[in-house]
């Protein structure tokens, strides 16, 4: 009866379900309990906190609350926790049919935020569930600094930043975590960045965030020049809509997304897209489910074009870093093929592509 129970990892459990609430777009405040408590315990021994877990006395340390207590209680008693269990059925499935195949070909994402602009989560969690989802690298491509409501990095914080990053790959080897932004394409299409640094990061994502209703022909221009920028290897989000994916959303209790919705920019998708294909820059198939950008006519249109595509999930916690079959289901469906989309590269050959965008795979 009473046999040692097959051993638990709390801090793992406290992971997962931290991981299937940000997958399902909670916000990363909710979250923050099972992320905190995951931390508290880690730092503690192993003895400390199986010892506390039976004494009653996880409740007094910092950083654990009522919830989080029982989740390790049950834990450390060799149960999966009632609270992980409820979740695992609910949404612990496949997000989206179709695109499993893409998906299992693809190495790496090349859009995620980490705590140093408006992720939730610091620059190692990201690496560490991205390894965990099977990838062998990903860029890690915080704001730029005119995007203050993001917190976005000025150069010397980016140069901080970068010394993070670094150190964090010794941790993480031989997964990489390649150095990256997501650059705000002014208005006048120039990118919100010091050109030096963005010549040392390995991807530059550029991205349109303000004055998303200017009139098509300047937007055009705008889209153009950050295109035709030789730094620019992703263009991001392209237009910048926010949908409401009741589809994903359903199930989800608390608050509805629905005030966020907002139209699509409108420009010349064919002049942007022909670009993009002539200077070897890939558009971003962008896996948040509120965004979902670009549309599939617009996708299709890209296909048509000849684009590079990147499949990204622009997550801002970890679990949204499990994002990608929302994108891969959509790239499937509008023939995306899976040798144009460089995030199925090995990482020699994407690295050279970022260098020059005419390196192709042989
Ligand atoms: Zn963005
Ligand atoms: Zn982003």
């Amino acid at each position: 009866m009473n046999q040692p129970a097959a051993r638990r990892d709390p801090i793992e459990d406290l992971r997962r379900i931290a991981f299937l609430l940000e997958r399902t777009l909670e916000s990363s405040y909710r979250v923050r309990a099972f992320r905190t408590a995951a931390a508290a315990l880690a730092a503690l021994p192993r003895e400390d906190v199986t010892l506390l877990a039976s004494t009653g006395g996880l409740r007094t340390i910092k950083g654990i609350g009522d919830r989080t207590a029982a989740v390790v209680e049950q834990s450390v008693a060799g149960e999966e926790p009632e609270y992980l269990a409820t979740l695992e059925a609910s949404s612990g499935g496949p997000l989206s049919g179709g695109g499993e195949e893409l998906r299992a070909a693809l190495r790496g994402d090349l859009h995620l935020h980490s705590d140093w602009s408006d992720g939730g989560s610091p620059i190692e969690e990201m690496a560490r569930t991205a390894t965990e989802l099977g990838h062998e690298y990903a860029a890690l491509t915080d704001h730029s600094p005119r995007l203050t409501v993001a917190n976005g990095l000025t150069p010397a914080r980016l140069r901080r930043e970068l010394d993070v990053v670094r150190a964090v790959n010794i941790a993480v080897a031989p997964f990489r975590l390649l150095t990256g932004i997501e650059v705000d394409v002014l208005s006048d299409g120039s990118l919100d960045q010091e050109p030096g640094l963005l010549e040392e990061l390995d991807v530059v994502v550029a991205s349109v965030h303000s004055e998303l209703r200017m009139p098509a022909d300047a937007m055009t221009r705008r889209m153009l020049a950050a295109v035709e920028n030789r730094h620019t290897d992703v263009l991001g989000h392209c237009t910048g809509r926010y949908v409401v994916d009741r589809e994903f959303l359903r199930g989800r209790s608390g608050q509805t997304r629905s005030g966020k919705a907002r139209p699509e920019s409108q420009f010349d998708a064919e002049r942007v897209f022909a670009a993009c294909a002539e200077h070897g820059v890939a558009v971003e198939v962008n896996s948040r489910p509120e965004r979902l950008d670009p549309p599939l006519r617009l996708l299709r249109l890209a296909v048509e074009s000849g684009c590079l595509f990147a499949i990204d999930t622009d997550a801002h916690a970890p679990g949204q870093l499990d994002w990608q079959p929302l994108g891969c289901a959509r790239a499937v469906e509008c023939g995306v093929p899976a040798e144009r989309v460089v995030n199925t590269w090995p990482l020699d050959d994407l690295l050279a592509w970022t260098r020059d965008h005419a390196h192709r795979p042989s």
